[in-house]
C-alpha cells in the first residue's frame, strides 16, 4: 500500500478536498481526471473515501428509519403516558383512601364527621 503520487502537488489539492471532484466545473476537472488515471495512489484513495461517504450516508439513513419507526411505535402505543396516568390514578385512590380512614378514626374519637362542615 506504500504507493507514491505521481504529482504530490495535485495529490495534495486532491487531499484537500477528500479525492472529491464531483463539485468541479467539467473544464477545471480534466486535469484532474487525467491525474486518478495515472495516478494508482490517488485512486485507491478516492475509492477509500467514497467508501467512507457511503457508509456514513446508509448508516445516517438507517438511524433515520429506526429513529421514525421507534417514533411511530411511541406515538401508536404511547406507553409512557399510559404508564403515568396509571401511577398518578393509585397515587390518587391511595390519598383519597387515607382521607377517608383517617376521616373514620376521627369520627370514632371524636363522635364528629370531619369530612361535614361545623355547623
Ligand atoms: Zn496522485
Amino acid at each position: 500500500m506504500a504507493q507514491v503520487c505521481v504529482d504530490r502537488v495535485v495529490g495534495e489539492i486532491l487531499a484537500g478536498w477528500r479525492y472529491d471532484i464531483s463539485g468541479l466545473a467539467p473544464e477545471m476537472r480534466e486535469d484532474y481526471e487525467q491525474h486518478f488515471i495515472e495516478c494508482n495512489r490517488c485512486r485507491s484513495k478516492q475509492r477509500l473515501h467514497r467508501t467512507i461517504d457511503f457508509g456514513l450516508i446508509i448508516i445516517a439513513s438507517g438511524s433515520a428509519i429506526v429513529f421514525l419507526l421507534a417514533f411511530g411505535a411511541i406515538r401508536h402505543f404511547n406507553p409512557a403516558r399510559a404508564l403515568l396516568l396509571e401511577i398518578a390514578k393509585l397515587q390518587r385512590e391511595h390519598e383519597e383512601d387515607a382521607d377517608r380512614s383517617m376521616a373514620n378514626n376521627l369520627t370514632k374519637f371524636t363522635g364528629r364527621n370531619p369530612m361535614v362542615a361545623a355547623e
